[in-house]
């Protein structure tokens, strides 16, 4: 949401290349933007549990824990269960920094009113990344740490680079290799990065150090619920292999922090936990988007994933400076990459960084979907001009 605003300003303001004018002077209201998404967020999960209730289900507001295999507590209560679905979500990880009490959470940043002048993100994953493209974009100056020597790792290291490099004009100096040691009382991020010590003031700092999943305080133990690296163990029916009444769904069980596989997890759990063991998940299918401005999608493998698992790689890409519909629309910033099977042309993944990539990418993910190969989709009819014609394209090449 916020990120579609800032979005939207910052392809206003480059409308002065288009002919228009006073583009230049699009401004942003941080309260107003701040204020919209807490009404369309609380409107969203209000109409969430009006509905459960509607449906005659009973909710009950309060912090659960097991007290026994088949019996919790929610606060004053006490309620017994033939089977348990466990769906507790992740908490944001408080790293062992001195002073990490003065970082923000992302719930907390978002809370605030105002756009800081200087925001340090401690952290170059998903919500780090997208987070600093958002607020730099807005206008405020953002240094992002990251301790390893990549941000976004499971991504494709050909797009990645081609986002980094767009970073600086977004206002983000991105820094890898870096180690927190201390966040100082006026805010200052002290750092060593290459044996060299860089300290980075700061007005808010975030901390997107990751989601551990939330099983603290739940007495899995209790009803003998298995919990590997933090997560609650399940198998393919997503239910746990050593209290088989206990099933789990979307972050806690740790494998896929995307709000579309939790809300098919969370299906297919009740449906197995209600009806007996009959669907397992499948996630060979499963498009994701990093929301930077622009966005980052893929679907599938990787070219180095790919290459790892032993295919013979053909690689396809059209960048969008050849597109007519991005040189229309003046976002001719990243391309498509397409990676298949040199032998059988199956087309193994697709990664896409430009304008409307979160949108583009279900083309490919239903391509694959379908076991259409590269050629079939090259020879496909599509729309000029048009941005996906570009998904098109890079089937060709
Ligand atoms: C800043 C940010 C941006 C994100 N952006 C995207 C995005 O663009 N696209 C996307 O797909 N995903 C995104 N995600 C990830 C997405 O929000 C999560 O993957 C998704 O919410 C997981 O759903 P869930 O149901 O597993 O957990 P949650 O949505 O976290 O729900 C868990 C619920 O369980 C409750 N709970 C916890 N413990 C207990 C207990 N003991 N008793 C009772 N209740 C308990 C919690 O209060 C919470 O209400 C984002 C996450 C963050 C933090």
């Amino acid at each position: 949401m916020l990120v579609s605003t800032v979005e939207l300003a910052w392809r206003a303001r480059r409308g002065a290349e288009l002919g228009l004018t006073g583009a230049a002077g699009v401004g942003l209201d941080w309260g107003a933007i701040i204020a919209r998404k807490n009404r369309i967020v609380s409107s969203w999960s209000e109409g969430k549990d009006t509905g459960l209730e509607r449906q005659g289900i009973a909710v009950l507001r309060g912090r659960a824990r097991f007290l026994g295999p088949h019996e919790l507590e929610v606060g004053a209560r006490r309620v017994t269960a033939e089977r348990v679905i466990l769906a507790t979500g992740s908490a944001p990880a408080r790293p062992p920094i001195e002073g990490i009490e003065r970082a923000l959470t992302s719930d907390q940043l978002l809370e605030r009113t105002t756009l800081p002048g200087r925001l340090v993100v401690i952290g170059g994953g998903m919500i780090g990344m997208e987070l600093g493209f958002a607020f730099g974009r807005a206008g405020a100056r953002v240094t992002v740490l990251q301790s390893g020597p990549h941000v976004l790792p499971p991504v494709d290291e050909e797009l990645r680079a081609a986002l980094v490099a767009l970073a600086p004009e977004a206002g983000l100096d991105v820094r890898t290799g870096a180690r927190v040691r201390r966040i100082a009382p006026d805010g200052t991020v002290e750092t060593e990065i290459g044996g060299r010590a860089e300290r980075f003031p700061a007005d808010a700092v975030l901390a997107a150090t990751g989601r551990p999943p939330n099983t603290a305080g739940l007495d899995l133990e209790a009803a003998g619920v298995a919990v590997e690296r933090g997560a609650v163990k399940v198998n393919g029916f997503l239910q746990s292999p050593t209290a088989l009444h206990v099933y789990a769904a979307g972050d806690v069980t740790g494998a896929h922090q995307h709000t579309p596989a939790a809300w098919y997890e969370g299906a297919l759990a009740a449906e197995n936990a209600l009806k007996g063991n009959h669907r397992s998940v499948d996630f060979s299918v499963f498009p994701t988007a990093v929301f930077t401005i622009p966005a980052l999608a893929q679907v599938g493998l990787t070219e180095a994933e790919a290459r790892r698992q032993g295919f013979e790689v053909a690689v396809g890409r059209a960048p969008f400076e050849d597109s007519s519909a991005a040189a229309v629309r003046g976002e001719t910033e990243g391309l498509v990459k397409v990676v298949a099977d040199e032998r059988t042309g199956r087309v193994l993944g697709v990664q896409i960084l430009g304008a409307g990539a979160e949108d583009l990418i279900h083309v490919a993910a239903v391509a694959m979907r379908g076991g259409l190969s590269r050629r079939d989709l090259a020879g496909m009819h599509y729309v000029f001009p048009t941005l996906a014609g570009s998904v098109f394209d890079a089937m060709w090449s």
